[in-house]
């Protein structure tokens, strides 16, 4: 007998392995891009409430419509348009899976799928166990990690069916200007390419910057799906629900294979959601991890970690150690998380292609007295 194998990626996934270690050594968890601290009181009560009120049983396939309607008008008052209409949103059990889904609703077997690395750790496999064909564009620490548009341009091909983009950036904190986008529109001029814009980290921009939902692009909007998540505007990464912004043509491929796939997502989670999204702080999620970031950044001031450019937005921040070490960055991460009791993530995780960058990403998305010791052990290494 044997199983299938689907895609080349690493059988067990470096979030998982990191914060496996991170355990066994009852180290400070800096790795895995999720918050530790607690939600909104609020928004568990909205779930308890859905739970006793008897809001238990399979939601409509595309998602309750109060909360679909909540997302519209949420979008629209945030971007400041009044494109957003709730036929357009697609609720989703996280963004992974909004990702995976739009590969399956665009891709056929062979076609190319362009994405940038580093890149979160599920692109890759997502568009191998979907039939298509991986297309990395490799962005180098050294130069910023820019896109160089010229080459996209260069590896576009016939067969070229999909770019997948993220903004704000994971793991770099990059967040794109009108500029990156303006440049992914000449790429793809009249070509048939769809963009799946990965945009999960959308209220998490630092410093007063904005960030530019795809769908508002009037040269991609009608071959572009938006993918977002409650678990990163809310700190509810447990919760794994998302949504998904397209035109219509592509909700109707993206239901068409939703309703096989999972059906519909966790009812109360939709109900408390969709209760919350009326009135809660739409400034709060950047400020808390702004405050976050700029703590961790502070508190590593006089160590011998050296920050790349500050994170504009996102959970993370980029450290070089070259300074400390020659080892590779895995060796290096794990050594930390066994001697000096803070695990990371090592940059290369992010890459298919050979790495010999000194580089971490620490994930800042916790409790200030965590990232205070964290960043006190790190300053004495
Ligand atoms: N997105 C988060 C990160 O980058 C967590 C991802 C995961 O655990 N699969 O760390």
């Amino acid at each position: 007998m044997s199983l299938s194998v689907k895609h080349s990626a690493s059988p067990l996934n470096i979030f998982t392995m990191m914060t496996n270690l991170a355990r066994a050594h009852d180290a400070y968890n800096l790795s895995q891009g999720l918050p530790d601290y607690p939600v909104a009181a609020a928004l568990g009560a909205y779930l308890t409430e859905a739970v006793e009120q008897g809001f238990n049983q399979y939601a409509p396939m595309q998602g309750l419509t109060s909360l679909r309607e909540a997302i519209a008008i949420d979008l629209n008052k945030r971007y400041q348009t009044k494109t957003v209409a709730a036929d357009g949103v697609v609720v989703t059990p996280g963004a992974t899976y909004g990702i995976y889904a739009s590969l399956t609703a665009i891709i056929d077997k062979g076609d190319e799928v362009i994405y940038f690395e580093p890149a979160f750790d599920c692109y890759r496999p997502a568009i191998e166990i979907t039939g298509g064909v991986p297309v990395r564009i490799t962005l180098e620490a050294s130069a910023d990690f820019r896109i160089d548009w010229n080459q996209v341009k260069d590896r576009i091909t016939l067969k070229t069916k999909a770019i997948l983009i993220n903004t704000p950036h994971n793991p770099t904190g990059y967040v794109w200007a009108q500029f990156d986008w303006d440049q992914l529109a000449d790429v793809i001029g009249d070509k048939d390419i769809y963009v799946i814009a990965d945009e999960v980290y959308d209220h998490i921009v630092f410093d007063d910057r904005q960030h530019l939902p795809g769908f508002l692009q009037p040269r991609l909007r009608h071959k572009l799906i938006s993918i977002y998540s409650f678990g990163k505007a809310f700190h509810i990464t447990g919760w794994k629900v998302g949504y998904c912004v397209a035109a219509p043509d592509i909700v109707a491929a993206f239901k068409s294979i939703h309703q096989y796939l999972t059906f519909s997502v966790n009812t109360p989670a939709q109900h408390a959601i969709a209760q919350y999204l009326q009135h809660y702080d739409v400034a709060e999620a950047a400020a808390t991890l702004q405050h976050k970031r700029d703590l961790l950044i502070g508190g590593l001031q006089s160590s011998r970690f050296q920050p790349l450019t500050t994170s504009a937005g996102t959970y993370f921040q980029l450290y070089d150690y070259s300074a400390i070490s020659d080892r590779d960055d895995v060796s290096f991460a794990k050594w930390m998380t066994a001697e000096h009791q803070v695990a990371t993530i090592p940059l290369s995780a992010f890459y298919q292609s050979e790495r010999s960058d000194k580089i971490v990403r620490l994930c800042f998305a916790k409790k200030d007295d965590v990232l205070l010791a964290a960043a006190a052990q790190l300053s004495k290494v």
